[in-house]
């Protein structure tokens, strides 16, 4: 059998302080005995997978992400990536990517990390206006993020990507405008732009709920964020997806391609995702049932119909299969995500029929208005969304789910 690709995504949920916006997993207990506990559960859950995937996959990515990768000395990331080496069959030019948060980083890390063979670092900047940075939490002010980008350059990274965000409240224009002008003279090579999403059961939530904080008006959102992909592209930064620009093809993010492309990838660690052979599961987002479930996991049986564990629950305990609607409906809605947009040969190739054999005529013809109002183009090979359609893109992807 020929094997097919995978990336590989390693949740670490360990952070300095949870900041107020934000509703990915992760605990601020990160001492040392729960780190080595952490560390072992990880490692057997990656030779479990290991023994299972290894012989139908080449790995071409690895995705350190969280919660706060860089808490972790370089050593403590080598046992992790040692083992991610012995169980899957690594290709030499894979990216292995961390995230990295400013409030964590020094130069020694740095070259450690690079050391180890980590290739891509993505810096969680956010912004360079310190009144913005309190307001989002966060623990790292403007300067300590230039620090951050020299660290990282003087280690031997070469490939650096930001995360900014915009729509916050109280971000002026002007704050945003200058956030931008300041990431271009840390020199980066790809910059991840996200508008700020008031996400249920964070504080940012129960703030606005209580009136105590304004959610920017969409207009003002949008407005910021076409002025930032306008500025990218002057700056000679690309936009290959809705939220991401690089200096050149080379600077994409492989990894996240694989996300939106469909392609396979498995998750470990608590609040992991994976996509394996069009199914989905995820893992437990808390540590305590994680640790639990991974230590009594037999290695022979098969964790996802595996025992419950003494919280009554499993490592795994999101399970869905798609449907080969569902995997249409998915591969459309993250395509058009990228700006090359959506190549139907390719379509084709993957579903054996043409897209508009799929959906009904009613589907085609508000497509074409999409099309003649300026927000799609088709050209018979492919079809994608336009700026302007990038701004609306929920209500032209929602035609086909
Ligand atoms: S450091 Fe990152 S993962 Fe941790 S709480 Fe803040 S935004 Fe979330």
């Amino acid at each position: 059998m020929k094997r097919r690709l995978l990336g590989i995504y390693i949740h670490i949920p360990f952070c300095l302080r949870k900041c107020p916006y934000c509703d990915f997993y992760s605990t601020q207990n990160h001492d040392k005995e729960l780190r080595e506990r952490f560390i072992r559960a990880l490692c057997k859950e990656i030779k479990y997978y290991g023994q299972r995937y290894n012989k139908k996959y080449y790995v071409d990515s690895i995705y350190f992400g969280g919660g706060t990768p860089t808490i972790f000395q370089p050593w403590e990331l080598e046992i992790i990536l040692n083992q991610v080496r012995d169980s899957f069959h690594v290709i030499h030019r894979a990216e292995i990517s961390m995230e990295c948060n400013p409030a964590t980083a020094n130069a020694e890390k740095m070259r450690g990390y690079r050391d180890l063979g980590i290739k891509r670092l993505s810096i969680g900047a956010q912004s360079f206006d310190n009144k913005v940075l309190k307001t989002l939490g966060r623990l790292h002010n403007s300067d300590d993020i230039r620090k951050t980008m020299d660290y990282a350059f003087k280690g031997g990274f070469r490939n650096i990507s930001l995360d900014l965000m915009f729509g916050i409240p109280g971000q002026s224009f002007a704050s945003w405008s200058d956030t931008l002008r300041a990431a271009m003279n840390v020199n980066p090579q790809h910059i991840s732009l996200y508008s700020l999403e008031f996400m249920e059961d964070t504080w940012f939530w129960r703030w606005r709920e209580q009136g105590k904080m304004q959610e920017t008006s969409a207009e003002d959102d949008r407005v910021m964020y076409e002025y930032a992909i306008k500025l990218m592209a002057e700056k000679g930064f690309e936009q290959y997806e809705i939220s991401n620009v690089a200096k050149g093809e080379k600077y994409r993010c492989r990894h996240n391609l694989k996300y939106w492309e469909l392609e396979d990838y498995l998750g470990f660690g608590p609040s992991a995702h994976s996509f394996t052979d069009n199914v989905r599961h995820s893992n437990v987002s808390r540590l305590d049932y994680y640790l639990d479930a991974i230590e009594k996991q037999d290695m022979d049986k098969d964790i996802l119909i595996g025992e419950t564990n003494a919280y009554g629950t499993r490592a795994v305990d999101g399970f869905i299969k798609n449907s080969y609607r569902d995997n249409v409906a998915e591969y459309i809605f993250t395509g058009l995500r990228k700006n090359e947009g959506l190549d139907l040969e390719k379509f084709r190739q993957r579903f054996e029929r043409d897209i508009w054999d799929i959906y009904d005529e009613k589907c085609r013809r508000d497509f074409d208005e999409f099309v003649k109002g300026g927000f799609a183009k088709t050209d018979g090979e492919n079809i994608r969304l336009t700026l302007k359609g990038m701004n609306v893109s929920n209500r032209i992807m929602s035609l086909f789910v």
